[in-house]
């Protein structure tokens, strides 16, 4: 470790002023405190924000969900609402980390996490997201786990979130706090594909904070869930993962919502497999059919190849699970 400072802001405005001098926010800590140990992250102030008013979890007047920035993981997962309305944000979740951890991650951290691409950790490998310009060791490295979509030559990371995945299936929008006051971003546009700048990661701005996830009402009845594939049974990343909600109506699919995870440089969104389910009847084969688009545009890489049919595979089981066919 180095030397850092540490202030424990009061209320928002204190925060805001210090995240504007250039601190560095921290809540649950999980993810940076293990980056700075590692020396990848160096802040020079830390503002633990830990105790601002951002825990409210409630349904909205019209029928959507809104999940304050500092509400845990482990109290969105088990939240009734949560549960009956979205049970694809509660299983994304319940997937995720360890119970220790999601006793201690909040939601607004847990988006912001970074990625697990070992060469990103290990300070003395070449990284563009870690260190612009130095170039990418997963390139010609260990790349098994890396990205095949969404993908540049500067960095193939996935990003590790799951809950993440259901947010930009769902359409989420992201609420913001900063010193030019509050706005909303589309979780679409909220996180960022690397590009030639694999560094920037999102779309905050200087001492900008997040406040809340909110989704949007959507028709009922809706049926959702998460399917997440993975080398071990706990405590591991995503190989695929698919974030499922159909609303079917007199028999036919009105809306579909689905993208994946642990494949992409970003959450994936899958609007040609949407669009191939949306006016038809449920059926083995429309599941079928529609998955063929999972792997659309993929770029895959010598170690990762399996992934592009693993992808296919998982979201036809996980559209067959939510359509109710299985
Ligand atoms: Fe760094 Fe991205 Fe390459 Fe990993 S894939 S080494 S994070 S540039």
């Amino acid at each position: 470790m180095y030397p850092f400072s540490f202030t424990k802001a009061a209320n928002t405005r204190e925060a805001l002023k210090a995240g504007r001098s250039g601190g560095r926010y921290i809540a649950g800590g999980t993810t940076l405190v293990d980056l700075m140990r590692e020396t990848v992250e160096r802040p020079e102030t830390l503002v633990d924000i830990a105790d601002l008013p951002l825990r409210d979890l409630r349904v909205t007047e019209r029928g959507g969900l809104l999940i304050g920035a500092l509400v845990r993981m482990a109290e969105a997962a088990a939240h009734p609402k949560v549960r009956s309305l979205y049970p694809v944000i509660s299983q994304a979740l319940e997937l995720s980390a360890s119970a220790q951890l999601r006793n201690m991650a909040t939601i607004g951290g847990n988006i912001m996490q970074r990625t697990r691409c070992t060469y990103f950790r290990d300070v003395t490998a070449d990284c563009n997201k870690r260190e612009p310009g130095s170039g990418c060791a997963a390139l010609h490295g260990h790349h098994r786990t890396h990205a095949v979509l969404g993908t540049s030559d500067a960095c193939v990371a996935t990003h590790p979130s799951d809950v993440a995945v259901a947010f930009a299936a769902l359409e989420a929008t992201v609420h913001l706090l900063g010193p030019d006051g509050e706005r909303r971003v589309p979780f679409a546009d909220f996180l960022l594909k690397p590009g030639d700048t694999p560094n920037r990661e999102h779309a905050l701005r200087q001492g900008e904070l997040i406040t809340a996830v909110e989704i949007l009402p959507l028709p009922r009845p809706l049926r959702s869930g998460y399917l997440k594939v993975r080398d071990r049974r706990s405590y591991e990343f995503a190989l695929t993962s698919a974030a499922v909600a159909l609303h079917v109506r007199g028999g036919v699919i009105r809306g579909a919502k689905v993208a994946t995870g642990g494949v992409g440089t970003v959450p994936w969104k899958l609007p040609a497999v949407e669009q191939t389910l949306i006016g038809e009847h449920p059926s083995d084969r429309l599941w079928a059919e529609a998955a063929r688009h999972a792997a659309d545009g993929a770029r895959p890489l010598p170690h990762n190849r399996f992934k592009v049919e693993l992808l296919r595979r998982t979201v036809e089981r996980q559209l067959r699970v939510v359509g109710g066919t299985k």
